[in-house]
């Protein structure tokens, strides 16, 4: 398939282009993550009603060419990386059975989005909007307190403190199916939990989905 756009990654134009915006030989050298190790809210989940699924679809493990597109997303000022990465896990959750009714992209609060330009979630998510033919709702969830960027908090139980009540809804949804919540990356999860909580009440099944994370990552000793 020549899609005239040249491979994300690779950046070269190629006859062999097997999805969006990527090469099969890139395709093939992605992290991705292995089916068996699941991605899940863990210990955060005491809290969260049944109908949010505690396990998190994501298809690649944070590193590689993976973790530098998505931080060209986040400090390069380019969104470009989600017309590839967001196909990638349009297809993650389809290979689950997941039928969403809606998208809604983890927000930003209006200061970072004013300074950074973009919010890199909304953009995964209007690709995986496009790629699965679903509306998304960039409207739903306002982001009501500024937290300080995941680096600078001191442990996972001050992270949680300061995001836990970070986010609120902002709208109806009609309807009854499937809400399913983009991130880019999930470190703690937190951000993510405290997201899906204020979902949870919409009374509707809420999946979320990231394009990466570290949890359960092998360790590769140093050769
Ligand atoms: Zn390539």
């Amino acid at each position: 398939m020549l899609t005239g756009a040249a491979c994300l990654f690779c950046k070269r134009r190629s006859r062999d282009t097997v999805r969006p915006y990527i090469c099969r030989s890139c395709l093939s050298r992605l992290p991705f993550r292995r089916q068996s190790n699941r991605v899940s809210f863990q210990s955060l989940a005491l809290t969260l009603p049944d109908h949010v699924n505690r396990e998190v679809i994501c298809p690649f493990y944070y590193t590689g060419a993976i973790r530098e597109n998505l931080l060209i997303m986040k400090f390069g000022g380019s969104w470009h990386p989600a017309r590839a990465l967001g196909p990638l896990m349009a297809e993650a959750v389809l290979r689950r059975g997941i039928c969403a009714d809606i998208i809604v992209p983890v927000p930003l609060h209006k200061k970072r989005l004013q300074s950074r330009g973009f919010n890199q979630a909304e953009r995964l998510a209007a690709m995986l909007g496009r790629t699965m033919s679903r509306p998304v709702r960039a409207d739903l969830l306002v982001r009501t307190l500024e937290t300080p960027p995941q680096s600078e908090a001191p442990d996972l139980a001050g992270r949680f403190r300061q995001v836990l009540s970070a986010f609120e809804l902002s709208g109806e949804a009609d309807g009854t199916g499937t809400v399913l919540l983009v991130d880019d990356v999930l470190t703690t999860g937190a951000t993510l939990y405290a997201a899906a909580r204020v979902l949870a009440a919409l009374n509707r099944p809420v999946q979320a989905v990231v394009c990466a994370s570290n949890q359960g990552k092998p360790v590769i000793p140093d050769r």
